[in-house]
C-alpha cells in the first residue's frame, strides 16, 4: 500500500520518478537483527553484514534507550529493523532504521529443563542464590522467588549430591536487562518431563541393519517389528565413529536423569541437505551436507549440542501435547520393507515429526541454540565459532531461503546475532583465548568423508 501511495505523489514529477524509481518502486526489503558493532559514524553492522545510514535516513528509536548508547540511540545489543536496499554483497543502504520498544520491557515467560546443575553451588547450599544458569539464560533472582528455591532445594538436598534439581523443570519471568541477564520477578520448579515425552510418535524404532543382499549399512524405522522405511548410512565408518563419539561426548549431565532412559544414537545419513535431525527417543541423524559445510569441530559441536538439547527439552512432546490447535496429526503409511526413503524430509512429515526437519517455532529454536551455546561453552569449545556457522549460512544462502532449519537466510542472521550478543554481555572477550577450535580427529573425520554433495 505505502509503495502504490508513493507512485500517485510522484506522477507529476517524471524527473523525481525517475531518481526514486530504483529506490521506492522495488518491493521494500528489511533486515531484522541484534546489532552486533558499530563500524563508523555512519553504519551498524548485523554479523557480516553493514548497514550504511545518512542524513535522509529515517530513525525510530527513541523509545528503545539503552545504555552507552551511541548517535541515534544505536548500540550493539539493539534489535532493529532496517528497510532499504542491497548495494553490494554484506552491504545495506537504510532509508529507515525503526526497533521494537518492548525489546527490554516485555516479561519473558519461559520454561526449561535443567540440563546442568546452575552455578554457585555454595550460595545453592546457603539456599539464598542470587543468580541461577538456566535455559542458557543467566537468571537474576529478586527477592520473591527465593522463598520458593530453599523449599525445593530442601526436598530435594537430601538426594544424591549429582541429583539436586538436574532434569527438573524451571518456569521462570522477567524482563531482559541491558547486559542481557534477565531479572527475574517469578521463578518456579516443575517435574521433569515424563517418560512418554522421550517417545517417538507411533511407537517408531530406528534400528541399524544391513542389506543382506548388498551388505548395504542402513537405518530402518520399524512400527511393531515391521520395516516402514529405511535409509542409507553414510559408508565409511571413520566418520560414522567420529560423530559418534563426539556426540556422545557433548551430553550434558541431565541426560542421566531423564525419567525414561534416552539412548542418545548418532548416526551419519546420506542426504545433501545442511541439516540434522533430533527424534523424540534420542536418535539424531546427522547429514553428509552437514558435515561436508563444517569448518571445525568446535561448530559441529554446537550444531550437535542444539539437537541433543532438543530431545532433553522434549520439544517434539511439548510442540503435540501444549498446543491443542497445532496438534500433529500422525499417519503412518506402511510402505514395503525393502524400499528405501525417497526423502527424509518428506518420511519424517509423514510420520508426524516435520518440525524435526523444518525447524520448531523461532522460540523453541532460540532455547535450544541458548542451551546448544551454554553446552559448547561447558565443554571446552570457543563458541564464537558456532556464530561462525551462522555467518557461513547467512553468505551460503543470501539468495535464497530454504526450507530447512540450519539453512535460511533471515533465521541464521537474527540466531546468529543474538548469540553474538549473548556472548559479549555475558562473558570477556579474553575468556575463549584458549578454547578448542578444532582437533586432529575432526580432520582425519574430512579426508575420510572426502568431497560431499552439498545443497
Ligand atoms: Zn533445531
Amino acid at each position: 500500500m505505502a509503495v502504490m501511495k508513493k507512485c500517485g505523489l510522484l506522477g507529476s514529477s517524471l524527473v523525481l520518478l525517475l531518481s526514486l524509481t530504483s529506490r521506492s518502486l522495488a518491493a521494500p526489503i528489511k533486515v531484522r537483527g541484534y546489532i552486533t558493532s558499530l563500524p563508523n559514524q555512519q553504519s551498524l553492522a548485523i554479523l557480516d553484514d553493514v548497514i550504511a545510514f545518512d542524513a535522509g535516513t529515517h530513525f525510530e528509536l527513541q523509545s528503545c534507550a539503552t545504555t552507552g548508547q551511541a548517535q541515534n540511540g544505536l548500540a550493539v545489543g539493539l534489535l532493529i529493523e532496517a528497510e532499504g536496499t542491497w548495494t553490494a554483497p554484506h552491504h545495506f543502504t537504510a532509508q529507515k532504521i525503526t526497533c521494537d520498544p518492548s525489546q527490554f520491557t516485555r516479561e519473558i515467560s519461559e520454561s526449561a529443563y535443567f540440563q546442568e546443575e546452575p552455578i554457585d553451588t555454595e550460595k545453592l547450599t546457603a539456599g539464598t542464590p542470587t543468580q541461577l544458569k538456566a535455559d542458557g539464560e543467566l537468571l537474576v533472582l529478586a527477592d520473591a522467588p527465593q522463598k520458593l528455591w530453599t523449599a525445593r532445594f530442601t526436598e530435594t538436598s537430601a538426594k544424591s549430591s549429582d541429583q539436586r534439581i538436574l532434569g527438573s523443570q524451571i518456569h521462570y519471568r522477567g524482563i531482559r536487562s541491558t547486559d542481557g541477564s534477565i531479572l527475574a520477578s517469578g521463578v518456579e520448579f516443575g517435574p521433569p518431563a515424563p517418560a512418554d515425552a522421550y517417545k517417538n510418535p507411533g511407537d517408531i524404532t530406528i534400528v541399524p541393519a544391513t542389506d543382506s543382499k548388498t551388505g548395504t549399512r542402513l537405518l530402518e524405522f520399524r512400527k511393531g517389528g515391521k520395516v516402514h522405511g529405511r535409509m542409507k548410512l553414510f559408508p565409511v565408518n571413520e566418520v560414522q565413529d567420529y560423530v559418534k563419539t563426539l556426540g556422545l561426548g557433548l551430553l550434558p549431565k541431565a541426560a542421566d536423569f531423564t525419567k525414561r532412559p534416552v539412548e542418545f544414537r548418532f548416526f551419519v545419513v546420506e542426504d545433501p541437505a545442511i541439516n540434522a535431525e533430533a527424534l523424540p527417543d534420542g536418535t539424531i541423524l546427522v547429514h553428509t551436507g552437514l558435515l561436508g559445510a563444517m569448518q571445525n569441530e568446535a561448530q559441529l559441536a554446537f550444531v550437535l549440542s542444539h539437537e541433543i538439547s532438543h530431545v532433553l527439552q522434549a520439544h517434539h512432546w511439548h510442540e503435540v501435547h501444549d498446543t491443542r490447535t497445532k496438534r500433529v496429526l500422525i499417519t503412518i503409511v506402511a510402505i514395503a520393507g525393502s524400499y528405501y526413503i525417497g526423502s527424509l524430509a518428506s518420511y519424517l512429515g509423514g510420520i508426524g515429526l516435520a518440525t524435526v526437519v523444518n525447524g520448531y517455532s523461532r522460540r523453541i529454536e532460540n532455547q535450544a541454540d541458548r542451551l546448544g551455546l551454554q553446552n559448547t561453552i561447558d565443554h571446552g569449545y570457543d563458541p564464537r565459532s558456532a556464530v561462525g556457522f551462522f555467518r557461513t549460512m547467512v553468505e551460503r544462502y543470501r539468495q535464497r531461503s530454504t526450507s530447512t532449519i540450519w539453512s535460511n537466510h533471515d533465521s541464521s542472521l537474527m540466531r546468529g546475532s543474538f548469540l553474538t550478543v549473548q556472548l559479549a554481555r555475558q562473558y570477556p572477550q579474553e575468556r575463549f583465548a584458549g578454547a578448542k577450535l578444532s582437533t586432529p580427529a575432526f580432520e582425519a573425520m574430512k579426508d575420510a568423508m572426502g568431497p560431499v554433495k552439498i545443497e
